[in-house]
């Protein structure tokens, strides 16, 4: 059996952090810039070589026809119809065919490079968006939908490629053969060189206006698709939810708005492009019309021969020609430059909660924790504590009850740091805890939720992913002490059953069953049951309760709970109430004290006091 990847080398291992620099770019060129220079530069160097030989080459094709015209010209009108080709043919010829050949072979070359690079940036950006997304805070999670998030990490790669295949390619060439145009009309005749750099500049000029409509335009067609994911996916994750509440045609209903306004901003942008393209086609046109109506002029003037009228007419071709694709690529430049700004800005924000400068490592040994004038208000303006005290002895079990909005549960995200208190502190055996790493604190604290969480991975993996590389007995202990060897191995894959996505193959108290084996596989001093065992029967949670005591042995225990009748073993109760904790004692006690602790016990036993 073996659950745990092989530690392969390549770009699909990037994180963000193994790139220089504290600050990540937020600017897509920036980020893109990021990857040249630090994973790809010989890559980028060889592809714009490349890419600028081939262009360059072609760039002297009309000189090569110049030279031919002019031999042509030069020959003899009167030769008979037996004439051999003339050696001075040859050279030009020559000179043609291996301007072509070479050209080709640079293509050639740029496309081999590219199959080397495009891939890696893929895997590189994906890995490196990944690695970032991960590390931040819950809240973060809460806010943006899975879905949408997963679309982004796999558009923003499609996007880079694009972007630097047309700023390495399309670009290059057209700063090759405008330079080499330039050189060859000023050659020939200043005036078609002062016509070509005018043109130029205002063609750039107009395209840069034209441009920031662009980025606008797609910069809204990309939320507006993020929009249809998310909507697609909030639909299907409660499919079942649409099915029982008969909504399918609201569904639908709230799908049509969103792919509504994506039709109308795809149309905006296309209707757009059209008119930008149009324009920038009659330009260039313009451009070629004038440039030929003076190379006529100066050829009936006389000033020009034949062979220049080629080389001038040929040249302009090749602008208008490259000009005119790069112009057929801004569609995709603008879609993806707005598809990867928009994922940058939704994943590269700051991380909410990190580990603060010198953070050293949470050394655990009894396990105490004490929590000091702590004041706490969500980020949406909910206040929860305003000066909570509360201290638990190492080895000590407590349960947190208390009516539905007390604050238990912000209590035990703020012990996992899942949030930053506004004030006061947290400590761990004497160390505040906004003071050590993140890693340290979660090896530290062992977590049984409601809910817990699976991956779509076989049951072993799913177990030991508390600890990887543990051995088969160890994992195999583990669930013999959570109760869930035999339901595992009744199963015909035993230990390499795959649960589903969110754990759906298995019943609810399986599911617990494998977080239990898990909290014991990760051997935490602290552990936190934070309504463990509340959605299930009677039954399955008398018998889960049994492992959760096993689990708790020797531990530091904090359990949130409504069923009290779980939590009557424990050493002590606190009874929370908006924020404040208004009771504590043994359940013993707190009966006999006959408080709001006891009015709750007395609800749910039916009124008789035991
Ligand atoms: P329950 O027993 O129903 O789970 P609880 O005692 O665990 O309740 P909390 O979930 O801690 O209560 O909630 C305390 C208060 O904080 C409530 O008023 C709740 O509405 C609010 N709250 C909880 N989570 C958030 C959040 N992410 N953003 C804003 N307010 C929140």
């Amino acid at each position: 059996m073996r659950f745990w990847p092989s530690d392969a080398p390549g770009p699909e291992r990037v994180s963000y952090r193994d790139f220089p620099g504290s600050t990540v770019p937020r600017s897509p060129f920036g980020f893109l810039m990021m990857f040249v220079r630090h994973r790809f530069a010989a890559n980028v160097a060889g592809l714009a070589l490349s890419a600028m030989a081939a262009m360059g080459l072609m760039g002297l094709e009309p000189v090569a026809l110049r030279h031919l015209v002019e031999v042509l010209e030069g020959l003899d009108p009167q030769r008979g119809p037996d004439g051999a080709w003339p050696a001075t043919l040859a050279p030009w010829l020559a000179a043609l065919g291996g301007l072509w050949m070479a050209s080709a072979l640079f293509n050639r070359i740029y496309e081999w490079v590219d199959a080397h690079t495009s891939p890696r940036l893929r895997s590189a950006v994906q890995a490196y968006l990944f690695s970032y997304l991960m590390e931040h805070a819950p809240q973060y999670f809460h806010d943006n939908f899975a879905g949408r998030l997963g679309q982004k990490i796999k558009q923003a790669p499609e996007s880079a490629m694009t972007l630097m295949s047309i700023a390495v390619h399309d670009m290059t060439r057209i700063w090759v053969i405008l330079g080499i145009a330039l050189g060859l009309l000023a050659s020939s005749h200043l005036g078609f060189a002062l016509l070509l750099l005018g043109w130029t500049a205002l063609f750039l000029y107009t395209s840069v206006l034209f441009s920031r409509r662009c980025v606008i335009l797609s910069r809204k067609l990309s939320d507006d698709m993020s929009a249809v994911s998310g909507r697609l996916v909030d639909s299907i994750t409660n499919a079942d939810l649409v099915r029982s509440f008969v909504g399918l045609v609201r569904e639908r209903t709230l799908l049509a708005e969103t792919l509504s306004s994506e039709r109308n901003s795809s149309q905006s942008l296309r209707t757009f492009l059209i008119l930008m393209r149009f324009m920038q086609y009659n330009a260039t046109l313009l451009f070629q019309i004038i440039l030929v109506g003076m190379a006529v002029n100066e050829a009936v003037a006389g000033r020009m021969r034949p062979g220049d009228f080629v080389m001038v007419f040929s040249l302009s071709n090749l602008v208008a020609t490259n000009v005119w694709n790069l112009s057929n690529r801004l569609l995709d430049w603008f879609e993806h430059l707005g598809t990867l700004t928009e994922a940058i800005e939704l994943i590269i924000r700051p991380h909410a909660i990190v580990d603060p400068p010198g953070a050293r490592t949470l050394e655990v040994g009894e396990g105490a924790v004490e929590i000091e004038d702590l004041c706490f208000v969500h980020a949406d303006g909910t206040p929860v504590f305003e000066s909570l005290r509360l201290a638990i002895a190492g080895g000590e079990k407590v349960a947190l009850v208390g009516p539905s909005g007390a604050g238990k549960s912000t209590l035990i995200r703020l012990l996992l740091r899942h949030y930053e208190p506004q004030g006061g502190s947290i400590r761990i055996d004497g160390q505040d805890i906004a003071g050590v790493t993140l890693d340290s604190l979660n090896h530290a604290i062992a977590e049984v939720p409601q809910v817990p969480g699976l991956f779509h991975r076989p049951i072993g993996e799913n177990i030991t992913y508390a600890r990887p590389g543990a051995s088969e007995e160890d994992l195999w202990s583990a669930a013999s002490r959570a109760d869930c060897h035999d339901f595992i191995m009744r199963r015909p894959a035993g230990y390499d059953t795959v649960v589903g996505e969110r754990g759906v193959r298995l019943s609810g108290g399986e599911r617990q069953r494998v977080a239990i084996a898990r909290a014991f596989l990760k051997d935490a001093p602290i552990l936190i049951l934070d309504e463990a065992t509340s959605s299930l029967d009677s039954e399955t949670e008398h018998m889960i309760q049994q492992s959760l005591w096993r689990l708790m042995e020797g531990r530091t225990v904090i359990a949130v709970a409504h069923r009290l009748s779980t939590i009557t073993g424990m050493d002590r109760v606190f009874y929370m109430e908006a924020g404040r904790i208004v009771e504590e004692g043994s359940h013993a006690a707190l009966l006999r004290r006959n408080g709001p602790y006891a009015r709750l016990w007395n609800r749910q036993v039916g009124g008789f006091l035991p």
